[in-house]
């Protein structure tokens, strides 16, 4: 049985499609033979966005994969995404699944795989849906779970948004570090191919899915990239591979190092007290705003003045360089205290009426 936890990183690894037997085989065999990959991946049904594109070999690429495992002893993974894949890939002994993102939207879809795998042994990793919905996410693990498929694991790809982004996919990492929390127990792995559509980021994104303690991730590998049937722009050659995984640095989780241990509390202590001054002079702005709230009343004047909370954002926005503080952060920051400093006066304007 392959354990998702017997390594970290586990890295899998292979072509966006199974496309002829020697481009499988081919590609496997490189990636074997570098030592640095644990499971192949390739797909065999390929969900298009549109008809007409290249939409998987099917059944006559299973024993292709069979091959794969014979000759490098590589575990293979494959895409299902209904309960026919499912039925085709355990005759021919095919060790792992993943559920793609367009299948995980579809909760009539995850409940056929699910109840087609009920019981196995099997990893089956479940891709993040299309659409930045967690629970969705969620429902479609719990669904797997009550067919009794124990071996599960997720795959972070990123989401689709609408216009064009530096991503294929937004990684909106906050995402995966909330079914993180809710799944603790599920290895994690990050698909960047999915999620840069190029290969310029892919770096980047491994990166940062190793810096947010990720189990591995799930990259897409092809002996010819640029002739690929699928997904061309974003896959790399086997030696281009072996570059990128040498350039992520996993971290470690944590240290016993008795220096390390000793700035580390030393500074969250500083990041405590800071907290508690950031938290007492907030409350401190609050009471002003309260009372402004009290005069507003007095006087019959509303609470909203849109005038003055654009002096406000302004005045706090210009100081941003200076304070090492992004728009971004001054932005979020202060809409939330804006929200909370109106609830204030607005309850003033009620209770005092
Ligand atoms: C794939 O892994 O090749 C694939 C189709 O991915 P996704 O479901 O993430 O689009
Ligand atoms: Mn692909």
């Amino acid at each position: 049985m392959i354990d998702l936890n017997s390594k970290k990183p586990l890295i899998i690894a292979g072509p966006c499609s199974a496309e002829t037997v020697e481009q499988t085989l081919q590609t496997a065999q490189e990636l074997a033979q570098s030592g640095k990959v644990d499971i192949f991946r390739a797909g065999v049904w390929k969900p298009r966005t549109k008809p007409g594109g290249f939409e998987g070999m099917g059944i006559p690429a299973l024993p292709w994969l069979v091959e794969v495992k014979k000759t490098t002893g590589l575990p293979v993974a494959i895409e299902v995404a209904n309960a026919k894949h499912v039925e085709s890939a355990l005759a021919f002994g095919i060790d792992m699944f993943w559920i793609g993102a367009r299948t995980t939207s579809n909760p009539f879809s995850v409940q056929e795989i699910a109840e087609s795998l009920r019981g196995t042994d099997a990893p089956v990793l479940i891709k993040n849906p299309m659409n930045a919905d967690v629970e969705l996410w969620n429902g479609a693990v719990e669904r797997f779970a009550k067919c009794n498929v124990k071996n599960l694991g997720l795959i972070h790809r990123g989401f689709s948004g609408y216009g064009s982004s530096q991503y294929r996919n937004t990684p909106m990492w906050h995402l995966a570090l909330e079914i993180k929390k809710r799944l603790p127990e599920l290895p994690i792995f990050c698909d960047p191919s999915h999620i840069c559509g190029n290969r310029e980021y892919l770096q980047e994104v491994s990166q940062q899915a190793a810096d947010l303690n990720f189990n591995g991730i799930m990259v897409e590998s092809h002996i010819t990239p640029d002739a690929a049937w699928s997904d061309a722009k974003q896959q790399v050659t086997p030696a281009d591979l072996v570059t990128l995984l040498d350039s992520i640095v996993w971290r470690n989780e944590g240290s016993d190092s008795v220096a390390y241990q000793t700035s580390l509390d030393e500074l969250r202590g500083v990041i405590d007290r800071l907290d508690d001054e950031i938290l007492k002079l907030l409350s401190r702005r609050m009471e002003a705003a309260e009372g402004i709230g009290r005069i507003k009343r007095e006087n019959n004047v509303m609470i909203l003045q849109s005038s003055r909370w654009n002096q406000v954002v302004e005045r706090v926005l210009a100081r941003s360089e200076e304070l090492g503080l992004s728009h971004d952060f001054l932005n979020i920051l202060l809409e939330a205290i804006h929200i909370e400093s109106i609830n204030k006066q607005n309850h003033i304007m009620k209770s005092e009426q």
